[in-house]
Parts: C-alpha cells; structure tokens; sequence
C-alpha cells in the first residue's frame, strides 16, 4: 500500500470506529445524567460519563460496560452502568404474555453501592430513615376505628409521602372496586434488611422503598417450579407423596403438615423440597400444629442444614437463566397503575416475576 493509500484507509477506519465509540460513551453519558436528575437531591448534576458525582464529592465508578456480560452476570455483579444500559421499564397496561416472552427484567439489576449509598449502608443507618405509616386506613379498620396495617417505609426520596399517597388512591380505588381488598389487604411487608436466599445479595427490601402486597395473590418465579418440575426433575416431591404426618421444608421454611395436603400459606402452593427422616421430625416436633416451625437456636443450625441438602436435591435456588412458561397474573392493572403513577415499578413485568412486589424507581418511570 502505497503512503497516501495507507492514510486514507488509515482515516477511514478511524471515521468507522470513532462513532461508535463515541455514541456508546454518550449514551452512558446521557443514562448517569438522568439518573443525578431524577435524584437530584443527592448528586451534582451532569457527571462527566464515567462516575456519578454525589452531594458530599463522592465520584461513584461508574464501571464499563461489557457487551458478553451475561444477564446472570450483571445480576450477580453489576457495574453502575449494568442498572441503567438499556433499561426500558414498560409503564402502563401492556400485553403481559407478549412481553414475557422477550425475556426482559427492567429494574431487576440493580448496582447495591448507589442504593446503600442512598438508603443506608446497614440495617441500623437505613433504620434511621424510617417511619411508620397507615396502611389504606380507609379500608382496613380494628374494630376501634384505628388502621388495622401499618409500614414501615424510609423518608430518603420523600418515598413514605409517595407510599401515603399510593395508599390513599388505593382506598380510593377500592371504594370503586372492593373486590380489589384482597389483593391489597394483610401487606407481605416493606422493610427488612435480608440477603436474598442462597445469595450473598441484599434484598431491596433492605432499603424501606419497597412493599410487597398480598402474598397469597402473587405469583413469584422461584416458587412455580411445578411446572419445570414436570419437565426434568425426579427429585420433586408431589403433594400426594407426603405422608399423613410429616415436617416438610418449603421455600427455606419448615412446616408441620397433615393429611397429604398440599402445602399452603395464604392458599399459595408451594414446591415441597423435603420430607424430613423421622429421625430429623423428632428433633423438630416441638410444635406439632400445621404451620411453620419456629426457628430458635436449638433448632437453627438442622434446619439449615437439611435446607442445604433440600436446596441441592431440587435444583433450587432456579438459575437465572432457566426458560419457564409464562405465568397467569392475578393482579388487576388499576392496582399497578396507581403504584406506577408514584414512582414504583411492578415486578409482575420482570421475565423472573415477583407480582407482590413494587419497588420505587423514578428514573424508570420518568
Ligand atoms: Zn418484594
């Protein structure tokens, strides 16, 4: 190739590749910039594309990103920029089936430093932040008037106003529809700092900017395994299989059963993934009423090692990246519109359900 020749191709796989560059660059650019606005109270807003400036000078990392990093990946170990590259949170009333199948979790990575940084960095600093509030005191009463549920939420992002608020138009909505009171009634709970299971990741519930709704009327990826069950697993255990009395462990709790009945809470079937040696019931028969057995500190360390062992024989917790069918949603759209309209995403429109579940994430919905 002749000098000249040499330039100009020189210059032309420079014009290719410039732009490219450049527009990835820009595009994290323009995510961190909306994320400082939405919480503009904690950042100096317009960072320079690579950290995220916080209040007290803070530069966050925002991290690179990595274009075969695996949807596993990013859930386990995520950058600042895994939370907001390509996020597209669907709000409104969608086409849930349809939009299943494109295998999408929008809000689900989530980069743990922002929000301990935000929330609190332990339970006792996220605590500090708390406060309680009546949960839809219009509609769930004691019998002396005084709200029959209450949460507890942080003031971080005005979030416990924004849960008032969702409160009050839910009061509102039921007036309208009270058929909707079970889905709403008996909340599943807001803050609790826990590690998910089997993770060494915090649950968002940690942070008190998250509720889960009923429980007996939600749908959760990890516990509708039967159907996958019926595809690969010997190792499942049906419920007819159970004996007439039996412990049995069941999504890391241990129950008292009889009957052969299928195991419930809140009429939610879960995966039996145990039945106890009679030699580990005897140990644990201090309660023999169907229901969950206490944990305490006699108990603690066989329940958690049988958990391990019960954990392995199922396969459990599902990887990530296991295909399931689509699940039948039983939460009304009003219901997630009213959260949505105040700044929480649902977890029913993640691939890896979670239909109790709405968590406040304003950057997604504005
Ligand atoms: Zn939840």
């Amino acid at each position: 190739m002749k000098k000249s020749q040499k330039t100009i191709f020189l210059v032309f796989v420079w014009l290719c590749l410039v732009p490219a560059v450049s527009f990835a660059e820009n595009f994290i650019h323009e995510e961190l910039d909306h994320l400082a606005q939405v919480y503009s109270g904690h950042f100096i807003v317009s960072t320079d594309g690579k950290s995220i400036i916080w209040n007290d000078g803070y530069a966050m990392p925002a991290g690179t990103l990595e274009e075969n990093k695996s949807l596993q990946a990013k859930i386990e170990k995520p950058v600042l920029v895994d939370q907001v590259d390509h996020v597209h949170y669907p709000a409104g009333v969608i086409d849930l089936a349809a939009y299943f199948q494109k295998n999408e979790d929008p809000g689900r990575i989530r980069y743990e430093p922002f929000s301990r940084k935000m929330y609190g960095d332990s339970e006792n600093e996220v605590r500090t932040h708390l406060v309680t509030i009546d949960w839809m005191p219009e509609t769930f009463k004691n019998a002396d008037g005084t709200a029959q549920y209450h949460v507890s939420v942080t003031t971080v992002n005005q979030v416990n106003e924004k849960l008032k608020q969702i409160s009050s138009e839910l009061d509102a909505l039921v007036k309208k529809e009270p058929d909707y009171k079970k889905y709403l009634s008996d909340p599943g709970g807001t803050f609790s700092w826990r590690y998910i299971a089997n993770t060494n990741r915090l649950s968002y519930h940690s942070f008190g900017m998250t509720i889960d709704i009923n429980v007996g009327h939600s749908n959760y990826w990890q516990w509708n395994v039967y159907s996958l069950y019926q595809k690969p697993s010997e190792n499942a255990i049906k419920p007819e299989n159970i004996p007439g009395k039996a412990i049995v462990l069941v999504n890391s709790k241990a129950y008292f059963v009889e009957n052969h009945q299928i195991v419930t809470k809140n009429n939610v079937n879960f995966v039996v993934d145990i039945i106890l040696s009679e030699n580990q019931k005897n140990q644990l028969m201090q309660q023999n009423t169907e229901g969950e057995i206490k944990r305490d500190d006699s108990n603690n360390a066989l329940i958690n090692s049988i958990m391990q062992q019960a954990l392995a024989n199922g396969n459990r917790p599902i990887p990530e990246d296991t295909s399931f069918d689509y699940y039948p949603n039983q939460i009304p759209w009003p219901i997630v519109l009213v959260f949505e309209k105040n700044g929480f995403i649902w977890g029913g429109k993640w691939h890896h359900y979670d239909t109790m579940h709405f968590e406040y994430r304003p950057e997604l919905l504005n």
